[in-house]
């Protein structure tokens, strides 16, 4: 009986966990970053990749957005995710100096 109760309150324990991690990737999402955080104006963050200032950032192109960088987990058509570098909610249309275009599937 002891040893039953015992896989039965294992068995609970292992299902919360589940359900914690669960909604944590599902609804985990950073504050928003914006133009006017220091240490994003220092990596030249812009919410819309076309305002990027290219004479100052050479290696920029136009086809250059968070959406398609390895440190945004944003899918599909979502208009904001969230970038692992920065720590925070960026557009699909941002861009920072820190750019890393995702390897193709
Ligand atoms: S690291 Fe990538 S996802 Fe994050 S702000 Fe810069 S370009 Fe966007």
């Amino acid at each position: 009986m002891e040893q039953k109760r015992r896989v039965f309150i294992m068995q609970v324990v292992a299902g919360l966990g589940t359900l914690t991690l669960g909604s944590q990737s599902s609804f985990a999402a950073y504050e928003k970053l914006t133009e006017s955080d220091s240490y994003g104006k220092s990596m030249g963050f812009r919410l819309k990749s076309e305002d990027v200032d290219s004479a100052k950032y050479k290696r920029w192109t136009a086809e250059q957005k968070c959406s398609s960088c390895q440190l945004w987990s944003g899918k599909g058509d979502l208009s904001y995710g969230d970038c692992s570098f920065f720590e925070r909610s960026v557009p699909s249309t941002g861009w920072c100096k820190n750019f890393k275009a995702k390897k193709a599937a």
